[in-house]
């Protein structure tokens, strides 16, 4: 079990003082329910536990993980900047109040126009291939500041889709010719500044991850003495894991920085590169575990096997079915009974993969319950669709007891948003 799943006088379940059923009851469901503290919380250990062992460090929010309006105020009131892999983001970081001197762009086949936007934006921009140098220098102000992404030939991931180092990798230049690529840049007129890697995402063993502070940081040594480059910052991304089953161990975060730290510390001194800026840019461990998602049980059906049927689907929350990731379920009324039964949790959507829990151990659940699914906060709402024409979700945010609706429930509307028919195929 969990550890900390806290319950009222009712039994119901508590999410940031919040009664999980009234929560559902009032605003309806499905319903991501965001807990402030928790990513105050999250936001604070991990910036403690990093500027304790190097005071020069700086978290660059990845906001892909959950980009709502008051998720980034918080963390822009925490002191986070915003990794921002879009003009989308860069634009919603900014709506947020976000500096853009604090916003990183790390875009992966950037168009030009995108180019211009971080330029006209503002924000420092983190060069993912020679081709986006080229294009960038023929626009770019004359000294303009930037930083690379190199592929530093090691990922890792919870699944293969998240591992983003590597041989197999689309992501970063590559780490032998980055010396080049530093010089290249020079020669065009900018000032590289930076470096910057991400390997992967949902890492939970300290291992492949310093490795990858290993051969960046010699990366990172090798361009210097190539290049001369002074970096400001270097950069190893994001990728913390978090818990998803009840067996696995949180990351000891102290050890983990203080591991990651002695190894950077050491490499700056045998690299002679001074004190650059150290940062990361985590997603899920900020928000992941911030969050649960409500939805209700409509049908309980015994077929060759037995289903507990909801009112969401993949459209609503899709790490399921897209990467068969296991996410906790709790019955908000009674989320400390035992489990007594093997089901399935199936969504809504008219595809047989529609499931959030295969052959799961469950409590009894009956018709009219609130299922409240777990570490809903990362990679959730961000990539929920309209998918069977359903209206996405709401989301509210509670702190103490204090609920605010933080996005509107769409409605039928919203689904032909944009959309225009043609006159001559306008019902007369
Ligand atoms: N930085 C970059 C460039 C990313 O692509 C990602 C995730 O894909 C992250 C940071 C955040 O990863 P995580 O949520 O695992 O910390």
């Amino acid at each position: 079990m969990f550890p900390d799943i806290e319950v009222n006088d009712k039994g119901h379940l508590l999410i940031g003082g919040a009664d999980a059923v009234e929560l559902a009851d009032e605003y309806g469901t499905p319903l991501y329910v965001i807990d402030e503290m928790r990513i105050r919380e999250n936001y604070r250990r991990l910036h403690r536990a990093f500027s304790g062992e190097y005071s020069r460090f700086q978290v660059f929010y990845a906001c892909k993980a959950n980009t709502n309006l008051a998720v980034m105020r918080i963390l822009e009131e925490e002191g986070s900047g915003i990794d921002a892999v879009s003009p989308g983001e860069i634009y919603t970081a900014l709506m947020a109040g976000f500096d853009p001197d604090r916003i990183l762009y790390t875009g992966n086949n950037v168009r030009d126009d995108e180019l211009q936007f971080a330029i006209d934006s503002g924000v420092r921009i983190n060069v993912d291939s020679r081709s986006q140098l080229l294009r960038l220098s023929e626009i770019a102000p004359e000294g303009l500041r930037i930083s690379f992404r190199v592929n530093p030939l090691v990922g890792a991931g919870h699944h293969e889709h998240c591992i983003t180092g590597g041989e197999m990798s689309k992501f970063g230049v590559m780490e032998r010719e980055a010396p080049e690529v530093y010089r290249m840049a020079m020669d065009l007129g900018f000032e590289p500044v930076g470096i910057h890697a991400h390997i992967g995402s949902g890492i939970l063993d300290p291992e492949p991850f310093m490795l990858a502070v290993e051969t960046l940081m010699d990366i990172a040594g090798r361009v210097h003495e190539a290049t001369g480059v002074e970096f400001e910052f270097i950069d190893f991304g994001g990728g913390l894991g978090i818990p998803y089953t009840p067996e696995e161990e949180p990351l000891d975060i102290d050890e983990f920085a203080s591991k990651i730290t002695g190894l950077f510390k050491d490499k700056l001194s045998e690299y002679g590169l001074g004190r650059p800026m150290m940062c990361l840019e985590p997603g899920r461990y900020i928000v992941g575990d911030a969050s649960y998602l409500l939805t209700r049980v409509n049908t309980i059906k015994e077929s060759y096997r037995k289903f507990a049927g909801v009112d969401a689907g993949f459209n609503t929350f899709l790490r399921p079915a897209m990467y068969g990731s296991y996410h906790h379920i709790l019955v908000a009324e009674r989320p400390l009974d035992e489990p007594s039964e093997k089901m399935d949790v199936a969504g809504n959507v008219c595809e047989s993969g529609d499931l959030f829990a295969r052959d799961r151990q469950l409590p009894e659940i009956n018709e009219g319950d609130v299922l409240a699914i777990m570490n809903a906060g990362a990679y959730s709402f961000s990539m929920s669709s309209q998918y069977n024409s359903r209206p996405r979700p709401a989301e509210v945010l509670v702190r103490e007891g204090k609920v605010d609706v933080v996005r509107e429930r769409e409605t039928f509307s919203d689904l032909l948003r944009g959309q225009n028919v043609p006159a001559r195929l306008l019902k007369r």
